[in-house]
């Protein structure tokens, strides 16, 4: 199952080694905004307009499989990051608003995609989640995977610097989503095979640490990041620390 109907995988390594996991020193909202405020004025060509108009439907397909799946298990994982999604998908509209792409026929409503392989896949997906919590966290890794492939790919065309901010934004996000599934999957015991990425770029992908951990539910990192830093993050126990500063509460509670 891959979402990549329109454009080959590639995997850019060196890409990958370049997205920052997370922005340690900005708010995260603050960070969205300031990427949204820098956009325009660039030229996106034919290719770059199908990339932008893809990911965005392909940032709603992520958000619409995880609230499905937040309603459907209790397992904090899926809300915290389509909370993230939904952030993606607006970033994404900005982009569309931005450079005057053309508006997608379909709507907000769940599932509903211009792209109607994105249309059954979110169908195909959502009844492979249904068969348990395990293929469900399955289900959201090889989302993210395909996720940073798209992103590659898109970063590998070259888009205006505006756009690339953003696409290296959603990037690092993929990557910390990705971490948070596959250690859901680890918790559950269970090991996740990547099934996009190669094997080598997969592990270097897990293996790098978010520049911070975050506290629970918003924002790009996972919410089981380690947190670093001299923040005064106070966490109560159940998820709802948030630090402060540069500091980041976890996602088990335990803010720092
Ligand atoms: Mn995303
Ligand atoms: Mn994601």
């Amino acid at each position: 199952m891959k979402l990549t109907a329109f454009f080959s995988l590639s995997a850019l390594s060196a890409l990958t080694a370049l997205a920052p996991a997370c922005t340690p020193t900005s708010d995260r909202a603050d960070a969205y905004d300031s990427l949204t405020e820098a956009l325009g004025g660039g030229v996106l060509d034919d290719t770059g307009a199908q990339h932008a108009a893809f990911m965005r439907e392909e940032e709603k397909l992520a958000r619409d499989v995880y609230l499905y799946l937040d309603a459907r298990y209790d397992h904090r994982t899926f809300n915290n990051i389509a909370r993230s999604e939904q952030r993606h998908v607006d970033l994404m509209g900005a982009v569309a608003e931005a450079y005057a792409l053309p508006a997608p026929a379909g709507t907000d409503e769940a599932g509903v995609y211009e792209n109607a392989d994105l249309s059954a896949l979110h169908a195909q997906l959502v009844t492979a989640a249904d068969a348990s919590l395990v293929a469900a966290l399955g289900v959201g890794a090889l989302i993210e995977e395909t996720d940073i492939a798209d992103l590659q790919s898109a970063l590998e065309d070259a888009p205006p610097a505006d756009v690339a901010a953003v696409y290296t934004r959603l990037l690092g996000a993929s990557q910390n989503h990705l971490r948070a599934f596959v250690r859901a999957l680890a918790a559950e015991g269970e090991t996740y095979v990547p099934q996009v990425m190669p094997q080598a770029e997969f592990d270097a992908t897990l293996a790098a640490t978010p520049t911070h951990g975050r506290g629970q539910g918003s924002g790009d990192c996972d919410g089981s990041g380690q947190g670093q830093g001299q923040g005064q993050g106070r966490g109560n126990g159940n998820g709802q620390g948030r630090g402060n500063g540069q500091g980041r509460g976890n996602g088990g509670g335990r803010g720092r």
